[in-house]
Parts: C-alpha cells; structure tokens; sequence
C-alpha cells in the first residue's frame, strides 16, 4: 500500500559532557549504533503499525547496510527495493550532552547515489502502491522524479521536505500531501515574510496556494493542523504524554499519516490517528524503537 522512497542511515551516537571545540578532543560514552534516516524510519513506524510497506532505498554493502536490511525484514518492510552498493551506507554521528542537545553530522553515503534511473528501474513497486511518501535526504532530482512516476501511475503523493532544501515550485505543485514542521514551513515560505511571521493557519493557507493539494503543519507537544485547499484547517491536538525522546517523532507521525490516509481515511482522520502514534514515540527513547503497534496506540 505504502512505497517509501528516501534515506537510510546508520545512527552513530556517543554521549558527552560537551561539545570540543575546534582542534580539541573530548572523551564520550561507549559508542551506540541505530537504525534511522527519515525513509528507514517512516517505513518501520507504518510497518509496525500494520501497513504492507515497501522501502526504496539504497545502502552500502557493509555491515550498517545490513542492519538496516535485517531492521527493516524483521518489521516486515518489502526491501525488494533496497538497492546495494556504490558508497559507504549513510551516517549520522551524533554527540548529545547532559542537556539533550544534539550535534549532528551527517555522510550521506549511498543515499546520494539513489539515482532517477534507480527510480525508473523500480516501475513495479511504484506502481503497485497507493501511496508514496518522500522527504529530502535523497538527491532532488531522485525526488522530483519519483513524485512523477508517482502521480502518473496514479499514486497519491506524500512530501516531508526535510531537512529543508531549495523545492523546484513543480515538485512542490504535484504533491497531494505537503507535510511540514514549524521550521519547514517557515523556510518554504522565507520569500513570504508576512505569511511566515503568521500562525500555522496562515502557512498552511500560503502553503497551499503553491499547488499541494493538501499541507499537515505538525506543532510538537500541540499536535497537528490539517488544511485542504476547499480552506478547511482543523487543529488536531496530540495526547499529553511525559516525552523522554523526540528522535524520529516526525518521521513516526508522518509514516503513519501517510499509511492511513493512502488507505482511504480522512485527512483529519488519518491526523488523529498519527499524532497518536507520535506522541506514543516520545514517550520512549530513540527513532525506530520507540515506534508503537497499533495496539500500543490503542492503549495510549
Ligand atoms: P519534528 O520532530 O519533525 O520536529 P514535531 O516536533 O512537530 O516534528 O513532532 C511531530 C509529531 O510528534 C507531533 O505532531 C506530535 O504528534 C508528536 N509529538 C512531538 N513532540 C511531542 C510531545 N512533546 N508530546 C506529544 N506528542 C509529541
């Protein structure tokens, strides 16, 4: 049903008392190694939850490649479409300090191989899904072709642009579900100072009238609005939880808004059910294991 089209890495993460400064050393925690990238992440929070998921991707032929592999089969992702080799996987290496705060680099690796030609060569999975769901740590030009495969073969098309990157307007224009957070939605709209000074209503409203038919602004611990372009926009508050973790809560959201709303429900539906699911990943530590069965969401 669910065809994600983006980013695998392999989370390298060491803990310490601060940051070194330019020059400087620092000793941290022992090293721990996780699964992540928006695309790895979005597929395992909806196969979690349910959804028949494929994943096209690509990541090195070494031994982070294969943790993501064996992450994604044991969560019951469709990895036909994981493609292997040409770079090192991609990683992110990231240092948090006593106060939570993250830096992060990251080497895209692999994932800045994933070519337009690997999406053209991945004509059968594109068009067995319903929907397809990309975000922007795949080159722009993988995405902008994906997103018109996608909508010639009649598949709805689910865009988180992030990290946040220079939108050609026609990419921007052929999505059918733009979904951004605060930080997105104001750089979109940095040509519009007006309407990125405004509230999420008025993004939303600015957001739309650049061609997606429809535009989630998620807004944390508040939740999420929902706006179509008939100039409905409903603010859908998220459960109150004790967050001890916000890693992966966007791509937790949106792998689960994309599942339920490819399979036919109501956007504000499909938004109630997802800030369920983001506010139960908050409540436990790191991105893909702390993604909920749809019977822990029930639970929340
Ligand atoms: P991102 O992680 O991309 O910045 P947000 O911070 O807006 O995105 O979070 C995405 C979703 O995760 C929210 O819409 C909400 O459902 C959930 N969420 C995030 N933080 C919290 C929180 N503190 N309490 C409850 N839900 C949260």
């Amino acid at each position: 049903d669910l065809l994600v089209v983006g980013s695998a890495n392999a989370d390298l993460v060491v803990a310490v008392e601060r940051r070194p400064a330019a020059g400087e050393t620092v000793l941290g925690s022992d090293l721990a190694t996780h699964p992540g990238g928006k695309g790895a992440n979005q597929a395992v929070a909806a196969a979690r939850l349910g959804a028949a998921t494929g994943l096209l991707a690509r990541v090195g032929d070494d031994a982070h490649g294969r943790l993501l592999l064996d992450t994604q089969r044991a969560c019951g992702v469709d990895t036909r479409g994981v493609l292997i080799g040409a770079a090192p996987t991609g990683v992110a290496l990231i240092t948090v300090d006593p106060s939570g705060d993250n830096s992060i680099v990251v080497s895209p690796g692999a994932n800045a191989r994933l070519t337009p030609d690997d999406v053209r060569a991945a004509g059968e999975l594109m068009a067995a899904a319903k929907v397809v769901s990309l975000q922007l740590e795949i080159p722009l030009e993988t995405v902008a072709e994906a997103v018109t495969t996608a909508g010639r073969a009649g598949a709805k098309v689910v865009l988180n642009p992030s990290p946040p990157a220079p939108l050609p307007v026609e990419v921007l224009a052929a999505c059918d579900l733009l979904v951004v957070n605060e930080h997105e939605a104001r750089y979109l709209l940095r040509d519009a100072p007006a309407a990125a000074e405004g509230t999420p209503e008025a993004w939303a409203k600015a957001l739309l009238a650049r061609g997606p038919r429809s535009v989630v602004v998620t807004l944390g611990a508040a939740g999420a609005l929902a706006a179509t372009g008939d100039g409905t926009a409903v603010r859908i508050p998220s459960p109150r939880v004790r967050a001890v973790d916000t890693t992966g809560a966007g791509d937790a959201f949106t792998g689960a808004l994309a599942w339920r709303w490819g399979a036919g429900d109501e956007l504000t539906e499909a938004v109630r059910f997802a800030v369920r699911v983001g506010a139960t990943a908050v409540t436990r530590p790191g991105a893909q294991q702390s993604y909920p069965t749809a019977a822990e969401v029930a639970a929340l």
